[in-house]
């Protein structure tokens, strides 16, 4: 049992309107995979440079994430700098430095060629699309992508769409993407595109399934501490795809995707976010263990059932 996880593993630096953090452990694929670590086991695609801390290496591994596919190379690990505004949902980016990551090619290990469950993380879509290439029967690929990516390489991401299961992007992303500012529209619009199913991701108001005929508003977990939101559509997008992982592939009644499955999966992607935004890097995410999960795993089901009468 296990997913692969492709996407940016980064060095950070994080500018809220309260604390500043240089430094710290980021990138799609870090919180892409260690989310899913709780689930199933991650197989690592992506690239450092040789000042990656060997701490962050060493918490990986302690995670059961796999790092053969992990490329370690002379030069400086990708560096981002971003700084969110006072209502901690609008954010800046002050520095991109690609380093090693400019002459990147994901050339897959042997053994993760006939992974199943593929996470392609937030990455340059040109990327996503040679690792996309290179697997021989994926069955359920999910694709998360940013607002760079639709302004400057909607051609290859549009290519994408028409090869994966499930794209997830946020609301702004979506109007982007799309030109409806209609969220029930734009997601319509998203099906279209390929995607079989599209979630549309709302910050803190959760997020929105669309599958063929059936629609579902998955809540965020209501949180009162917030340090740092980085990261958080990485971790759900880990979750969705370590639980999907987990359940379809273990001796369960669960074999076919069905739509409950799914929605349960959106769910402990929910609550994984909620667990990432509590602390500045994966920090909130070293310290909780599964039954942290399963506690708000049921709140969430309290939070969201209700009687008809
Ligand atoms: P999110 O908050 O889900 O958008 O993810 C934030 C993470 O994405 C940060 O830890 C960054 O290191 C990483 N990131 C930012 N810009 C890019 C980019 N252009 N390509 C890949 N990863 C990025």
């Amino acid at each position: 049992m296990s997913a692969l996880i492709l996407g940016s593993i980064a060095l950070d630096a994080i500018k809220t309107p309260f604390e500043k953090r240089e430094n710290i452990l980021g990138g799609a694929a870090s919180y892409g995979a260690v989310s899913a670590s709780f689930f199933t086991t991650p197989h690592l695609v992506g690239i450092v440079g040789t000042d990656f801390p060997q701490e962050h290496l060493d918490y990986f591994a302690d995670r059961g994430i796999d790092l053969e596919g992990l490329q370690i190379v002379e030069g400086k690990t990708f560096h981002w700098s971003g700084e969110y505004l006072a209502d901690m949902n609008t954010r800046e980016t002050l520095a991109t430095d690609l380093n090693v990551f400019e002459h990147f090619t994901p050339t897959l290990p042997e053994s993760y060629r006939q992974e199943k469950f593929i996470l392609l993380g937030n990455i340059a879509p040109s990327l996503q699309l040679h690792v996309l290439d290179q697997l021989e029967a994926p069955r359920f690929v999910v694709m998360d992508t940013m607002n760079l990516w639709i302004n400057i390489a909607k051609g290859e991401l549009t290519q994408l769409l028409t090869r994966i299961d499930m794209l997830l992007l946020n609301d702004t992303e979506a109007h982007q993407l799309t030109g409806e500012l209609n969220l029930i529209k734009a997601g319509k619009a998203l099906r279209k595109m390929g995607p079989e199913y599209v979630v549309i991701k709302k910050g803190e108001h959760g997020a929105l399934l669309f599958t063929k005929d059936q629609f579902f508003s998955c809540p965020a977990f209501p949180l009162e501490k917030l340090d740092d939101p980085t990261g958080a559509g990485d971790a759900f997008a880990g979750g969705v795809v370590g639980y999907l992982a987990s359940q379809l592939t273990a001796d369960t009644d669960h074999k076919e995707i069905d739509v409950q499955l799914l929605r349960r999966a959106l769910i402990y992607g929910s609550v994984m976010a909620s667990f990432s935004v509590e602390s500045f890097s994966l920090d909130r995410l070293r310290s909780i263990t599964f039954a942290d999960i399963q506690e708000r795993f049921e709140k969430m089901h309290e939070l969201s059932s209700f009687e008809k009468k």
